[in-house]
This record gives structure tokens, C-alpha cells and sequence, in this order.
């Protein structure tokens, strides 16, 4: 099991994405910066998807710009088909993370086209990528479906084996989008998928809490052999495109599990508890996570 972690901050984009109320670049360019500093140096800060669906996305290119400058960030932006990829690489974005659904309804709610449709386009975009551009793969519904359930783990792995064909060196998020994966199901599928591609393929957990299983399940993943795992600060986050899905694991509930095991985040809690308070505070956001709770009523019984 790895002692060193990385964690990807998601809140810009999976958990800013089904706020309501806009929240304006600048605010969104000060959560990052102040997430940069606290040690998250790898940030999803937004998505290239369609404004009308998805309007808080709309400022993506123009908080691209604004952090360019931040140093260390690793600035990844999320994409779900061909068109996506050419905004953000005219926007400036190095890092990119294209999106795939496992299963077809999924995939069909969220960019209009079957799953075999979506990895077709991928495969080709792969070919057109300029040299240079970061790439990771994220397979959402990996686990568990919001119209079809539980999927099926030879399904899944079949679909992988089809994308990982175009090209095995990509980085895969494995994606607990609804948050109904068990330990057991995320133990099971992050083996297996190393056995078959640990060499070639790095892989990361994406867990969201809906259940209540977010830290049980990135347990799982670590105690599987992954050392890259996906959170969002204030335990922001929901899915539009999946019913009832709320928010992702929070990276101060990773970061204090992580702590307490010797694990080496990189990460400054106490910085991350204050931008993740503000965050989860925002207004029409839906926060999760407990870490930020139990600790202040800590100090205060203290
Ligand atoms: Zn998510």
C-alpha cells in the first residue's frame, strides 16, 4: 500500500457544477488559488460542456487564464466529446479529462449517444492531440448506474479494455458516480484492473458519499494498491445528469483519514478547513463531509 498519496481537487468543477446561483470567476479563481496553497496542487477547475446545460461551467476558459500563472497547479479541465476537446485546448488547457460513461443510459443522459459511440470518438480524438497534452481517462458509472443499477464488472472491464486499446499510458479515473459502490465491489474492480493494466495504466478512485461510503470506499481503493484519488473540498458536489447523486468524498474527510493512517498527503489541513468552510457555505450549495464539524466542536469542548 502506498504512504504517499495524491489527491485531485474536484469542488470547481463536480461540485460547483450543480449550484445554482452563479458564483462569479473571481470567487471561483480564489478557491483555487487558496486550494493550490494548501498543497492540492492537482485541480479540476471546470468542464467544457454546453453553457445551456450546464451554465455554471460557462467561465471555464476565463478561470483557466486567471490561474495560469499559480505555481505548481496542474489545472485539468473536464470534456465529454470531440468538441469539448477543441474548446479547451483554443482555451489553453494542457491537462485534459475526458469523460465516458460505462453504461449506455448513463452516457445517453449525459452526451446523447451510446456508450461504443462515445469511446469511437475518443479513439479518434487520441489521434489528433497535440504532443504535450496531459490526458485522463474518466470512466463514469463504473460502478453503479443511475438508471440501470449495479453494473456489471465484465461489462465494465470489456469497455476498458476498448478504450485502454487506443492507448494504455493514459491516467483512469474509476468513477463511483451515484455513490452506491460498496468497499468490497471498488477492492474487487481496482485489482482486477490492476492485474490486467498496472503496468501500462495508472489508476484513480472517484468516490462521491451519497450513501455515506465515500471514505470507506477510497479505503478500499488505497488498500487495493491506488495512490490517486479524486475529493472535493466542503464535500461539494451531485451529478445534474445523475438523480438523486450528492456530493463527492470531501478532501478534508481524505486528508484527516489519510493523516491519522501516516499517510503522506502534501496537504495543509488546517488551510484546507478554512477554504472548505467558506465553500461550504455557499449559497444553493449542498455541503457534505463531517471532518470540518467534528473538528470545530472538538476545540470547542477543548
Ligand atoms: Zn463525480
Amino acid at each position: 500500500m502506498n504512504r504517499r498519496v495524491t489527491l485531485v481537487e474536484v469542488a470547481p468543477r463536480d461540485g460547483f457544477q450543480p449550484i445554482g446561483p452563479f458564483i462569479p470567476s473571481e470567487e471561483k479563481v480564489a478557491f483555487i488559488t487558496q486550494a493550490n496553497a494548501a498543497g492540492l496542487h492537482r485541480i479540476e477547475l471546470g468542464s467544457f460542456v454546453n453553457p445551456k446545460a450546464v451554465p455554471q461551467m460557462a467561465d471555464t476558459g476565463e478561470v483557466l487564464r486567471r490561474t495560469a500563472a499559480l505555481p505548481r497547479l496542474d489545472a485539468q479541465v473536464l470534456v465529454p466529446n470531440a468538441r469539448g476537446v477543441a474548446d479547451a485546448l483554443a482555451a489553453g488547457a494542457r491537462h485534459l479529462v475526458y469523460v465516458i460513461s460505462a453504461s449506455d443510459a448513463h452516457n445517453r443522459s449525459n452526451v446523447r449517444r451510446d456508450t461504443a459511440v462515445s469511446i469511437a470518438e475518443y479513439g479518434a480524438v487520441l489521434q489528433t492531440l497535440p504532443a504535450g497534452i496531459a490526458i485522463r481517462l474518466n470512466v463514469a458509472t463504473t460502478f453503479d448506474c443511475p438508471f440501470d443499477g449495479r453494473m456489471d464488472a465484465g461489462l465494465v472491464l470489456e469497455r476498458l479494455a476498448q478504450m485502454l486499446a487506443f492507448r494504455p499510458d493514459v491516467e483512469v479515473g474509476l468513477c463511483d458516480t451515484t455513490g452506491r459502490a460498496e468497499p468490497e465491489q471498488v477492492g474487487s474492480l481496482v485489482r482486477e484492473c490492476l492485474r490486467r493494466w498496472g503496468g501500462t495504466t495508472r489508476f484513480a478512485f472517484h468516490g462521491h458519499d451519497t450513501y455515506g461510503l465515500g471514505l470507506a470506499n477510497v479505503s478500499a481503493a488505497w488498500q487495493a494498491g491506488l495512490e490517486c484519488f479524486d475529493a472535493a473540498f466542503g464535500g461539494l458536489g451531485g451529478c445534474p445528469f445523475a438523480p438523486g447523486a450528492t456530493g463527492n468524498v470531501a478532501t478534508e474527510d481524505v486528508v484527516w483519514m489519510f493523516q491519522r493512517m501516516g499517510v503522506e498527503t502534501g496537504v495543509d489541513l488546517q488551510e484546507l478547513l478554512g477554504l472548505a468552510t467558506r465553500a461550504a457555505a455557499l449559497p444553493g450549495a449542498s455541503p457534505g463531509g463531517r471532518v470540518r464539524t467534528a473538528l470545530a466542536s472538538a476545540t470547542r469542548c477543548a
